[in-house]
């Protein structure tokens, strides 16, 4: 039986961030981090399309991507580790009632973002006004301009995991790699030694997991096991309340590709935006490294919640349903060829899509992160140490303040989020 007094489970983004903050705050913690992966950073984490920005329409989203981009904007700048950040900027295009909406007037008198004209939009190679049954078939609509969010690019997960794994080395955290965690039974707190327990009138706890590598004993356990997390606490009737749903991501090259990689619309910047097309939400990320662009989309297409632990892509659906609606827009991309493909899965809060921490017994579970748990990682770790040691208030790295409650489930104080992507 190995002992300690935190143990974290999943050592993706979510789990890397919560050990680093609860260590931080009190380093006479012994805290293990285990994942079945052979090493951090393969769940959904290895699987996103590692972009980040600030444009959300709840209040604590803004709150918790701002800090988490501010956090990771010295981690390369101060501190001289690379994150592969690069502030290009995120365009939404759209037509005119699109653009006119409430949230981004409200992110343009911010600072946040700017309108970028048609007329810009047409000299970097988009085709902005369709023809009859791109509208009435595909129900896809004209471009009439874009939106440009400032504090908004690309980075690198794999870099931002490794920092806070070196960090937790240097702090004598311990990995446990390769340790597939079984589905727990909370146990009594005083046990009786009857057949049978734990009895209503007990009280439990969780004291022990059980793993292929044998059982551990903690005070705490966290569980940060995103799109797994209901499945792996369902026997405690613990709920996530969380859904996943499948994600795919289809890397793309080709002479066109090239091409509009070099299209900028910000100063100082040599590549184009990731740029979120009309209609369908349908997201081009550029990968300037590969000469690459990514293709993704968070549909609402006839997609089960089944998970698995590695779910396959289906090149069927890029060729179906996204490349028809890419070359609508951007023709010069029909000869392009995928080059790779992969899928994971948004833990989807399928009621305010923002991520849920919370306590139960001395189980905290983060989860939820609805597509944006890399932007928002940093903030979240700090939100499950204010948890672990109590705190009713969270303070962010840029000095910004939220009930640490407000992303509970008791007292959760959250409006729903009108831009996932
Ligand atoms: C296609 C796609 C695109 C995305 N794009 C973006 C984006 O651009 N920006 C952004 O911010 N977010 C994006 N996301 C979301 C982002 O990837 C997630 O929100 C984030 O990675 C969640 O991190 P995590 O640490 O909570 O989960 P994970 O990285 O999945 O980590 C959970 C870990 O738990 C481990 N685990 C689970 N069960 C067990 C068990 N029983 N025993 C032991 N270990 C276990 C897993 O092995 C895994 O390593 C995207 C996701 C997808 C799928």
């Amino acid at each position: 039986m190995k002992e300690f007094d935190v143990v974290v489970i999943g050592a993706g983004i979510t789990g890397l961030a919560s050990a680093f903050y609860i260590k931080r705050s009190n380093p006479k913690l012994r805290i293990a981090v285990l994942d079945r992966n052979p090493t951090f950073c393969q769940g959904n984490t290895a699987k996103s399309s590692a972009a980040f920005r600030n444009l959300f329409t709840s209040d604590v989203n803004r709150k918790i991507t701002q800090s988490t981009i501010e956090f990771y904007r010295y981690v390369q700048t101060v501190k001289g580790f690379d994150l592969g950040m690069r502030f290009n900027g995120y365009l939404f295009l759209g037509d005119r009632k699109f653009l006119d909406n409430p949230a981004f007037r409200g992110f343009t008198e911010r600072g946040m973002a700017r309108y970028v004209s048609e007329h810009s939009l047409i000299e970097a190679g988009f085709r902005t006004k369709l023809n009859e049954h791109e509208v009435s078939v595909m129900n896809l609509s004209n471009v009439d301009g874009g939106l440009l969010g400032l504090e908004c690019g690309i980075l690198a997960p794999e870099n931002i995991c490794s920092y806070y794994a070196n960090e937790l080395s240097r702090m004598e955290v311990d990995f446990l790699f390769g340790t597939n965690v079984k589905s727990p039974l909370l146990q009594p707190i005083d046990p009786l030694n009857y057949p049978g327990e734990p009895f209503v009138w007990q009280k439990t706890l969780l004291k022990t997991i059980d793993t292929n590598r044998g059982e551990f004993r903690a005070k705490e356990f966290i569980f940060c096991t995103d799109v797994w997390t209901d499945q792996l606490l369902d026997r405690t009737g613990i709920d996530g309340h969380t859904r996943g749903k499948k994600r795919q991501v289809f890397k793309i090259t080709g002479k066109g590709v090239e091409k509009l990689l070099k299209k900028n619309f910000i100063n100082g910047q040599t590549v184009m935006p990731l740029t979120i097309l009309p209609s369908h939400e349908i997201v081009l990320r550029p990968d300037p490294d590969s000469k690459s662009i990514w293709v993704t989309i968070a549909d609402e297409y006839n997609r089960d919640y089944s998970i698995s632990v590695d779910p396959a892509p289906e090149l069927e659906f890029y060729e179906r349903s996204l490349f028809p609606v890419i070359i609508s827009y951007l023709p010069q991309l029909d000869g392009s060829k995928i080059s790779s493909m992969w899928a994971g899965y948004y833990a989807n809060n399928t009621i305010d899509k923002t991520h849920y921490v919370f306590k139960d017994k001395n189980i905290i579970v983060a989860t939820g992160s609805s597509g944006s748990g890399i932007m928002k990682a940093d903030a979240i770790g700090r939100v499950v140490a204010a948890l672990q040691s109590g705190m009713e208030k969270t303070v962010l790295f840029d000095k910004a303040v939220i009930n640490t409650s407000d992303l509970g489930v008791h007292k959760r104080r959250i409006e729903e989020e009108e831009i996932v992507i």
